[in-house]
């Protein structure tokens, strides 16, 4: 869909469902982009848009845009939010998050509310990868399914986990794969610890190994260049996917033996990769889990792409 589609649909949307209460708002707030949008309580989406989140303007600045989208899609008195970084969640207060410039201690939850006066209690945050799950289990690839674990394979790997159709967050850091160690010999990840899955697998640590065989991927983008080839022909390309999908797999294995899951959605750019990498991701399970259970899990690639987040977070609000 063209951006003038989308425009074009979105004022169709808008004359026939009028700001109200039952529209859900859910924002995004990423690196690079704040993505945001109105949903109704059926899953119909009203309307979506992408905003420049103008770190420059300092944290105050960049929670002023985010207010003023709120209000300019429709929110009346309740508003959800998802975030990257460390969060705690009861108090929606941002300890840390490496991906936004500035934000470090930030009392998200308060600061929109009095922005936009609405109850604190009504301003949901949630870490970014726990909205996407919640996103793409309401209406994208975990659609009906009532148990499973999201993993965004970007920079890091975020996850998002779901039990019996809700999220589970545990005391709030609860899904976080990435940090699941598969090798205690290998690399010091951000996090403090050695080895970390996000270490191998993630689109940064692709690029890398990448790079490291000679093949090329010289930045993130570049990933997807370096799939196309692995799908098209058995070479180095189809051995480094596979081998970074063992890798996800033996993060994967632990949380098989634990929570006997039988479904993992794999959302971000280099799940892309998916489908050359899933071979290894099987046999990496079956390496790191009692029985044969790899080949019974259902691997599949998010479908909302970036609108899960916000998606999500509007769920908040149901
Ligand atoms: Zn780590």
């Amino acid at each position: 869909v063209g951006a003038s589609d989308a425009q074009r649909s979105d004022a169709q949307m808008r004359a026939h469902h009028p700001a109200g209460a039952q529209r859900l708002v859910g924002l995004d707030l990423g690196g690079t982009a704040i993505k945001a949008g109105a949903i109704a309580r059926d899953g119909t989406v009203l309307e979506q848009r992408s905003v420049e989140p103008h770190f420059e303007r300092g944290v105050s600045g960049v929670l002023d845009v985010l207010a003023q989208l709120a209000r300019d899609l429709g929110a009346q008195a309740e508003l959800g939010i998802g975030v990257p970084g460390l969060l705690v969640r009861e108090s929606g207060w941002l300890i840390h998050s490496p991906n936004l410039p500035g934000f470090r201690d930030i009392a998200v939850k308060q600061e929109l509310a009095d922005r936009l006066g609405f109850d604190p209690a009504r301003v949901h945050v949630e870490n970014d990868a726990n909205a996407a799950a919640l996103g793409e289990q309401w209406l994208g690839a975990a659609k009906g399914i009532d148990d499973l674990l999201l993993l965004t394979l970007g920079t890091g790997i975020g996850g998002g986990l779901i039990l019996g159709g809700e999220l589970f967050a545990g005391r709030g850091m609860a899904g976080e794969i990435g940090h699941v160690v598969i090798d205690p010999t290998g690399p010091v990840c951000g996090c403090g610890a050695r080895g970390c899955l996000e270490m191998f697998a993630s689109a940064r640590a692709a690029t890398l190994r990448a790079k490291q065989a000679g093949l090329p991927a010289k930045a993130p983008g570049d990933l997807k260049q370096l799939t196309e080839i692995a799908r098209e022909r058995d070479g180095d390309e189809r051995r480094l996917l596979l081998d970074i999908g063992r890798d996800l797999g033996r993060g994967i294995g632990p949380v098989v033996c634990l929570l006997d899951l039988g479904c993992f959605v794999f959302g971000g750019g280099f799940a892309a990769a998916l489908e050359v990498m899933e071979p290894g991701i099987r046999a990496g399970v079956d390496e790191r889990s009692y029985g044969d259970r790899g080949r019974k899990l259902a691997l599949l690639g998010a479908q909302l792409g970036p609108q899960a987040g916000w998606i999500g977070a509007a769920r908040l609000c149901l």
